[in-house]
């Protein structure tokens, strides 16, 4: 079943995924003689920079959630449904969605990324990733869980593999998630758990290369390492998890840690549906751009932000997953498309690097732009000044600076709920032979 088209006729351009490249190329396409239709699995835009503050319970998990069609409300040719998109079929220019097919004039692949586990499947099963709302609940749910469970321990070997908590990854999301664990364990942990001492909980970090905070400069690397320090995190370079079976993390150095609770931040590679050539993937499963942003060898087809590789001479690995390359390549292809529409020339993308910032607990940040280092509380508060301002929706930023100042002032992030309590696989696997065994 295909799609009836407007009465007004004008080319149809197809965005898959909400992200922060299929908003922006959806947006710039406002009042524009084309339909657009936003096609995704989730009825809601996610800002993924504030997630770790969900799954530390700072915030709420629909402070950092925006919903589409509220999003959109104001703009006429934009039709959005909520659908998994399953494969692409770029001769009949078709995509085949869970709910329906819909025929395209141009088409925007921006699915984003997902966790990279890089094979090891005993990992996968047992560590919590965090690459969208419902993983950051879990991690919220769980962490909790985890705590309650140590209250309940007599064995003190027994109670610290709840009260271990091991973050994987170096990068932004593992420096800002245990940041935020270790200032729970030294502001919160005593009051809420008075049978637990604050040096019972114990929060590690571990990356696998010489330094944390890889991208950024040596200086904020530095930095942010002094600030886990000072706010109790065990940080360990160059080393990686080999294994983990859901109660010891095993290390490359040997070295294991005994934790129920392992979150994994350590990787990301490209998601996207059917239909792409395997011949133009390229590392960490990206699909290859030109400069451009089109997709080789398909005609009409786009790809943008996480999900895309634009490898040149300047840079051979692409450029990077992050917020702003996914914006500016969203807003570049609304423009490309229009002037294709236009009969006007196109020129390639060219991408502007504002900076890059990272924040670790209460005060402390690190932020370069440049040449040009800050760090301590003029860097947090302009990580904080520039999040607030990039959240959508005027509500959101409210209830987001709302939040922030009652945890500047009180040291408190109040959102300790186990809503949906978070099962293990091994929980699950066990309830189900415990169920078969009743049934049969
Ligand atoms: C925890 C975390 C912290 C981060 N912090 C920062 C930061 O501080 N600064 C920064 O610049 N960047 C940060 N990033 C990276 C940044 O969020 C990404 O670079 C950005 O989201 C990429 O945008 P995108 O549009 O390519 O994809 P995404 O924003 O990931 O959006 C992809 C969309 O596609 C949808 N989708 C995927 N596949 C399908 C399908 N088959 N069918 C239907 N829908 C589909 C998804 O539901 C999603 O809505 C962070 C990322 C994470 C996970």
């Amino acid at each position: 079943m295909l799609l009836n088209r407007s009465e007004r006729n004008f080319p149809r351009v197809i965005v898959i995924g909400a992200g922060f490249g299929g908003v922006e190329l959806a947006r710039r396409l406002k009042n524009k003689e084309v339909e657009v239709l936003l096609i995704d699995r989730n009825n809601y835009h996610t800002f993924q920079p504030l997630m770790y503050q969900v799954a530390t319970g700072t915030l709420a998990s629909d402070s950092i959630s925006f919903p589409l069609r509220k999003m959109f409300k104001n703009q006429d040719n934009f039709r959005f449904r909520l659908a998994e998109v399953l494969r692409i079929d770029a001769e009949q220019k078709i995509v085949h969605t869970s709910v329906a097919d819909y025929d395209y004039d141009y088409l925007v692949v921006a699915t984003g990324a997902t966790s990279n586990f890089f094979g090891n499947k005993e990992v996968e099963k047992y560590s919590l990733p965090m690459k969208n709302i419902v993983e950051a609940l879990n991690i919220r749910s769980y962490m909790i869980q985890n705590l309650e469970e140590a209250v309940l321990r007599k064995n003190s070997e027994d109670r610290q593999r709840y009260l271990n908590f091991v973050v994987v990854g170096g990068g932004p999301t593992g420096v800002e998630l245990s940041g935020a664990i270790a200032e729970y364990q030294q502001h919160m942990l005593k009051k809420d758990y008075p049978e637990l001492s604050t040096y019972d909980m114990k929060v590690y970090l571990v990356e696998g290369t010489g330094k944390i905070l890889g991208a950024l400069s040596e200086k904020s690397s530095r930095d942010a390492e002094r600030y886990l320090n000072e706010l109790g995190v065990k940080v360990t370079l160059n080393t990686v998890v080999t294994g983990y079976d859901g109660n010891t993390v095993t290390l490359s150095s040997g070295e294991q840690i005994p934790s129920k609770t392992l979150l994994w931040g350590a990787g990301v590679m490209g998601q996207m549906p059917e239909g792409i050539d395997p011949a133009i993937i390229e590392r960490g499963n990206r699909i290859r751009i030109d400069q451009q942003c089109r997709v080789e060898g398909l005609k009409d087809v786009y790809a943008i932000g996480d999900v895309s590789a634009m490898i040149s001479e300047e840079n051979p690995r692409g450029l990077p997953g992050v917020a702003p390359v996914a914006q500016q390549q969203g807003k570049y292809v609304a423009q490309h498309i229009m002037n294709i529409l236009n009969n006007q020339e196109t020129v390639d993308f060219k991408y502007f690097d504002k900076g890059s910032m990272a924040t670790v607990g209460r005060n402390r940040a690190v932020v370069d732009m440049g040449s040009f280092h800050m760090k301590g509380f003029l860097a947090w508060a302009t990580w904080m000044f520039v999040h607030l301002v990039s959240i959508f929706g005027f509500r959101n930023r409210v209830v987001t600076f709302v939040n922030w100042s009652i945890k500047f002032l009180t040291k408190n992030s109040g959102i300790r709920l186990i809503i949906h309590k978070y099962h293990r696989p091994e929980t699950i696997k066990a309830n189900e032979e415990l169920q078969n065994l009743k049934t049969n």
